[in-house]
């Protein structure tokens, strides 16, 4: 087993998708919802980066929805994650899927160390509200990225209506997630995120709200609606060195 070098990790939620991991891809299971917005989420990346051919780090990865979802159009992913059976989920799913990608069990911040400026994407989507320190995870994340590069952030933005939606509808009222699966502290303004992309030099090119219509049962891209989940794509302000001028 890999040990992180760096405890910027909560070994209870990592225990917590540990004990649902066997249910990683049981579309009607417990993470129906990562299921659902998979096909948005993957046609927003795509639609920015083109992903055929990039190399991709996917953080976070868990049992691999994404991971595998961007390696299908191409792309050559990473996926990692601290949790161990999550991980050994999504290595049995590609064997059965068949779409290759690598797996590895080590933190953002020592992969960082490992390999800086090696990936075109860098993709951290719903994990930056189970991590004590997600400044961290975002310098992790503009140190893996190339110049020139790009990275995809998603979480839950932090006010009354997010704790209605997020918490009371999605974990009590409607059953979507486990109760439990988020806690409310943890949320992320769109503004302290955009702030630590900022300090690492990173701009943000874009932002999208994902909502959910508890009627139709169905998500949307709502690019003017980041009240409660969102993403957002980051670009390196440095696109490499400069040329001189005389
Ligand atoms: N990104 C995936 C999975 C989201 S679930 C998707 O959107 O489909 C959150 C994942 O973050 C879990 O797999 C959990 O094990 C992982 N995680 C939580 N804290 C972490 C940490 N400190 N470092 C790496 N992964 C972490």
């Amino acid at each position: 087993m890999t040990r992180p070098h760096h405890d910027n990790v909560d070994h209870a939620e990592i225990a917590k998708f540990d004990a649902l991991a066997s249910r990683w891809w049981d579309r009607e299971g417990e993470f129906k919802p990562l299921h659902d917005i998979n096909p948005l989420r993957l046609g927003y990346i795509d639609g920015h980066v083109s992903l055929a051919g990039k190399r991709v780090i996917d953080v976070g990865c868990g049992g691999g929805i994404l991971s595998e979802a961007m390696a299908q159009r191409g792309a050559n992913v990473t996926g990692i994650d601290l949790g161990e059976a999550p991980l050994a989920v999504a290595r049995l799913h590609q064997m059965e899927s068949g779409v290759e990608v690598d797996y590895r069990h080590i933190s953002v911040e020592a992969l960082a160390e490992e390999a800086p400026a090696s990936f075109d994407v860098v993709t951290c989507l719903e994990m930056l509200e189970h991590v004590p320190d997600p400044g961290s995870v975002i310098r992790a994340c503009a140190k893996l990225v190339k110049p020139g590069g790009h990275l995809f952030f998603s979480t839950i933005n932090r006010n009354p209506k997010a704790y209605a939606f997020a918490i009371l509808g999605a974990e009590y009222v409607l059953g979507l997630l486990p109760r439990g699966t988020h806690e409310y502290r943890k949320f992320i303004r769109p503004s302290e995120l955009s702030a630590w992309c900022r300090e690492q030099g990173l701009r943000l090119q874009d932002q999208t709200g994902l909502t959910y219509n508890p009627v139709t049962r169905r998500y949307r891209l709502t690019a003017s609606d980041v009240s409660v989940n969102y993403m957002v794509h980051a670009c390196p302000e440095w696109q490499g060195p400069a040329t001189e001028t005389a």
